[in-house]
């Protein structure tokens, strides 16, 4: 029956209409019936981690996505499923008739596994299975191919990659669908799906427990509380409206809207250069803060590119000044498609040390679990400067922002009251809880950043930590950000600690980097005393505090840089057999 095609269009990684290759291709099936529809993957419901911001980012995003579908064609909208992608699709593939099955690619490696087993369960049904590129400016794979089948690890080898795909350019955007262009959904009751369809447990998942024991609750009925394939509310998955705290809103709207501002002001898009943008300013900030629309496909990264390139080829002709790559606006978006590159090349292990080629070894105070099990022994020879509990210690108030030094918990409370922080500031923290102070590994931070960014991407996640880290990409580990002369640099006033730290906001700005060396006097006039470690149970005075430093920054450092040292003269990396096998660390 493909002259009557039945279509399922499964939106994953693309909350949009616009510039969407696959959505195209769907439409251009001349369907007779068309379903754009979410499958609600516990894999991502329980098992990431994903904070209140993040959920709320995605709700609205496809609250919207629903809504324009209903604009284009009151009869439809973006139908929500509360199941597994693996279980619902066979048994809808039969109830509705499904013909196509068409998706965005996404080369993650949980994702690939998964549209492996997809791409079976189709051809077992009959179903003919489309997939187009859209994430990307390149295809990973096709990327990594040119790169000799290697994993994408610098600029360079992107930049000369992409020559040999596109002359350098990914392919140019496609149109989007207009009213009349989106054919109906079968009449409601066709939709509708009986009991057959009701899964598990009659109980509401409990969102912590879920991903903290990976245990597969689901929803009593897969249509949704009100069986109408509704987009969940916060809420319906149980979160709390007040924890969800950014000021960021999801929604291809406003992904247009923001890059049409940005595009707007010539100067501020042919002059960007990464480096020379503050990590503290806010309200506004200083870059375009478009990564939580390209996370969810709220915005077509090849739009973006395009919108700049054609901004920039116009400055070039009338001779105005335009910076380039790597620092520029296509340049970021190019590290993107490096980061991608990477992770397409290595796959799974790509998220973690154990097992993972490209990544060096580096003896933490606190290693990732999978290295604990590998090689922990009683008589453990690894040589700790601290023991681990201080170290989880550090961990731990780093995480909650309270670490003493106010440039860094300032970036770590911005984090979890934001959902996103600026490119510098997390090159601060990283590099703080890392090499450059705790000495913990980076995939302890890679883990509290997937709880609490909007901008979550594995591949750029996991990439900029190693980065961060000196674990691979970037090798000058020598080069350490100063928790206090680095935030002082870009705000000599403070504004940004007085802002996320307001504990310290009539402090003077002699101190407020370093306000454990205020005279008392001063903190009592201030209004503030820096005294115990913020957890609220050492504090024996009145009022307000702030925490001592959690240690002595140079001295730290010098521990971390003659560390860093030994472990490069090691030479070890995370697939190496010494790694493997556990023996890393044996006499
Ligand atoms: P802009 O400066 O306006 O750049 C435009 C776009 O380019 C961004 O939206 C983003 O898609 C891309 N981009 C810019 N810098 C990078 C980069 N270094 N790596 C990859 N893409 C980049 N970015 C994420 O999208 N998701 C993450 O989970 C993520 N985790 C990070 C973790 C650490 C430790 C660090 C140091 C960086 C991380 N980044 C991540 C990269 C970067 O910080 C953000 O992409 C950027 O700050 C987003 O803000 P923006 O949209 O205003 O960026």
């Amino acid at each position: 029956p493909s002259s009557n095609p039945i279509v399922l269009y499964w939106h994953r990684t693309d909350l949009r209409l616009h510039d969407s290759p696959a959505l195209k291709a769907a439409l251009s099936l001349n369907p007779s019936i068309f379903i754009p529809l979410w499958t609600w993957d516990p894999h991502y419901v329980y098992r990431s981690r994903v904070g209140p911001n993040r959920w709320r980012f995605l709700l609205e995003s496809q609250d919207e996505l629903s809504k324009s579908y209903k604009r284009l064609n009151p009869k439809q909208q973006l139908w929500v499923v509360r199941e597994a992608p693996i279980t619902i699709l066979p048994k809808l593939f039969k109830a509705w008739g499904i013909t196509h099955l068409v998706f965005e690619k996404d080369t993650d490696a949980y994702a690939r596994a998964r549209d492996e087993e997809v791409l079976q369960l189709a051809e077992k049904a009959g179903v003919e299975v489309i997939v187009r590129m859209g994430r990307n400016l390149f295809d990973p794979d096709e990327l990594v191919s040119k790169n000799g089948g290697k994993a994408t690890m610098s600029m360079a080898q992107v930049e000369k990659a992409a020559q040999n795909i596109g002359n350098g350019c990914p392919e140019r955007i496609v149109e989007t669908p207009v009213e009349g262009e989106i054919p109906d959904a079968w009449e409601f009751e066709r939709m509708r799906l009986d009991s057959d369809f009701k899964v598990g447990v009659d109980e509401k998942p409990d969102l912590n427990e879920g991903f903290r024991t990976g245990k597969d609750k689901q929803y009593v009925s897969v249509m949704g509380p009100k069986n109408d394939f509704g987009v969940p509310t916060l809420e319906e998955i149980g979160i709390k409206i007040e924890d969800a705290t950014t000021p960021h809103r999801g929604g291809e709207n406003e992904a247009l809207r923001i890059l049409a501002s940005c595009i707007k002001d010539e100067e501020y898009i042919g002059r960007f250069e990464k480096p020379n943008t503050s990590p503290a300013d806010f309200e506004p900030q200083s870059t375009t803060i478009l990564s939580p629309h390209l996370h969810f496909g709220t915005l077509s990264v090849r739009k973006f590119w395009w919108d700049v390139q054609d901004i920039l080829e116009k400055r070039r002709k009338e001779k105005k000044s335009v910076s380039t790559i790597p620092t520029n606006l296509p340049g970021q978006l190019l590290f993107r498609d490096m980061y991608f590159g990477a992770q397409a090349a290595v796959g799974d292990a790509f998220a973690t040390t154990y097992g993972n080629p490209v990544v060096r070894l580096v003896d933490w105070h606190l290693q990732s679990k999978n290295l604990e099990n590998g090689s922990e022994t009683e008589d453990d020879t690894r040589n700790y400067t601290v023991d681990s509990e201080e170290a989880e210690e550090w961990f731990i108030r780093w995480r909650e922002g309270r670490t003493g030094f106010p440039w860094i918990d300032a970036l770590m409370r911005q984090l979890r009251r934001e959902g996103w922080i600026h490119h510098l500031g997390r090159h601060s923290v990283a590099c703080f809880l890392t090499r450059g102070g705790c000495y913990v590994s980076w995939e302890r931070g890679a883990e509290v950043f997937e709880e609490l960014l909007i901008d979550h991407e594995t591949a750029c996640n996991i990439g900029n930590w190693m980065w961060l880290s000196c674990t691979a990409f970037f090798a000058q580990f020598y080069r350490c950000y100063s928790p206090i002369a680095f935030g002082k640099k870009w705000d000599p006033e403070g504004n940004f600690i007085r802002r996320y730290v307001p504990e310290l906001a009539d402090f003077d700005k002699k101190y407020i980097y370093e306000p454990w060396k205020a005279p008392i006097a001063d903190q009592k006039k201030w209004g503030c005393r820096v005294t115990g470690d913020g957890s609220g149970s050492s504090e024996k005075e009145e009022g307000k505090t702030y925490p001592k430093p959690m240690f002595d920054f140079d001295k730290r450092r010098q521990i971390c840089l003659d560390s860093m040292k030994n472990a490069y003269d090691v030479g070890l990396h995370g697939a190496d057999k010494e790694v493997m096998d556990g023996s890393w660390g044996e006499k």
